[in-house]
């Protein structure tokens, strides 16, 4: 929390780097940071400014970020790649201490907020392939590139990107004035008017909820008109996690709904793991529902259950694969069979996704045509981003 090493307590109105950013409201939070919205009275410009706890394992972790988004914005001058743009970083003395923070452009709500906004529907195909052209190209950029595995690819580190000019929008009409605080005075939090609006409209339970140009610096809000002619666009965010291939790797990543089976079985990972998670990533949009919500069992535990759901949904692992991991043991018999689950419920996807979902049948094969290489067992055998980039599924529409 807000102690020593902890948490920085930001007021509406402070100033950051010598008086340069004005902080307005804030925008989210993690496990070592908060994210903020500031002005930038340099650029006049909204940024988001991402301010670390100050103990020195948060300072280290938020210097690797820098290191990573520094490369990340050296090979994209154009800004063009949708991956989140680093502008600025500085450090922040407080009562907690030094405070790393990471200046980046200002984006909009998440994927997680666009599924949430529509449980158990889906978004529409056309736009599920929208946003995929999108994170395909961010993961392109990052692993042909630059050689960066994400390692936590999820709809929380997707936010949405708006396609006007936000100073050019002639519809804006909610872009809050700039906040200051003066002397023992702080200004009220003002309630932005697309939250007010996002609100009600929840309240009042309206199934169908899209999107609406909040035009803020680009950002792009969640809310209930309709999606339909919307081109949509969105970047990748948080690179906390993200590694370089060639240095040494971590052996726990990713998300747990998101994770690969090599990462489970303990059997080495690549940027083929990013590519596990983004097939996870896509049938969520496409459905509303995660894709495999493991849970531990009587006599069975929450990877053994991962491990049964990926097969029932795909197959059985290749025993060569099963039996491949450093952990392998801990859930696999000789024959490569999981030792404490041993009844199987096969349903494969282009099944489900016409009986529980309710897809079209041609829907269904080319939607489950797309995922299930992404989701092969064998991580050499997943497509690449740029392969995937020329898919039907993608280049269809
Ligand atoms: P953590 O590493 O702590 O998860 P993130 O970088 O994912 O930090 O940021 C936490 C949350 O803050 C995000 O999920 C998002 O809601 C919000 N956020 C982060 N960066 C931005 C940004 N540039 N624009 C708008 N919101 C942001
Ligand atoms: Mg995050």
């Amino acid at each position: 929390g807000y102690r020593k090493g902890g948490y920085h307590a930001v007021r509406i109105g402070d100033r950051f780097s010598a008086g340069r950013y004005v902080a307005q409201r804030k925008l989210g939070w993690g496990n070592f940071s908060t994210v903020w919205l500031a002005y930038d009275t340099l650029s006049s410009k909204y940024v988001a400014i991402k301010i670390q706890k100050s103990a020195k394992q948060y300072a280290e972790s938020a210097l690797h970020e820098i290191d990573i988004l520094s490369s990340i914005a050296q090979g994209d001058a154009s800004n063009s790649k949708c991956v989140i743009k680093l502008l600025d970083h500085f450090k922040h003395g407080g009562p907690n201490g030094q405070h790393q923070c990471l200046v980046t452009e200002f984006l909009g709500d998440s994927l997680l907020k666009l599924i949430r906004y529509n449980r158990k529907k889906g978004i529409g195909l056309h736009q599920v392939r929208q946003l995929s052209k999108s994170v395909l190209a961010g993961l392109d950029y990052l692993h042909r590139e630059l050689g960066i595995i994400h390692t936590d690819l999820k709809p929380e580190n997707v936010l949405l990107v708006s396609t006007i000019d936000p100073t050019k929008d002639p519809t804006r009409t909610d872009v809050p004035p700039l906040l200051e605080r003066s002397e023992g005075n702080p200004v009220p939090i003002k309630v932005n008017v697309a939250e007010k609006w996002l609100k009600l409209r929840a309240n009042r339970a309206v199934a169908k909820i899209s999107l609406r140009r909040v035009s803020l610096g680009g950002a792009m809000e969640v809310d209930n008109r309709s999606l339909e002619g919307v081109d949509l666009r969105c970047k990748i965010v948080d690179f906390g996690n993200a590694v370089r291939a060639n240095e040494e790797l971590m052996e726990e990543i990713q998300t747990r709904e998101y994770r690969a089976p090599e990462v489970i079985i303990g059997s080495g990972y690549s940027f083929s793991a990013d590519m596990w998670s983004f097939a996870c990533l896509v049938f969520e949009l496409a459905t509303g529902d995660t894709l495999f919500v493991p849970k531990p069992g009587e006599g069975f535990t929450e990877d053994e259950d991962h491990l049964a759901q990926m097969m029932e949904l795909l197959g059985k692992m290749p025993k060569q694969i099963a039996i491949s991991g450093s952990r392998s043991k801990d859930y696999f018999d000789r024959h490569g069979d999981l030792k404490r689950i041993r009844r199987l419920k096969f349903w494969p996807m282009d099944k489900l996704l016409v009986e529980k979902y309710s897809f079209t049948e041609t829907d269904a094969n080319n939607l489950s045509n797309f995922l299930c290489p992404l989701l092969d067992f064998e991580p050499e055998k997943r497509p690449t981003a740029s392969q995937c980039l020329v898919h039907k599924w993608i280049t269809d529409s």
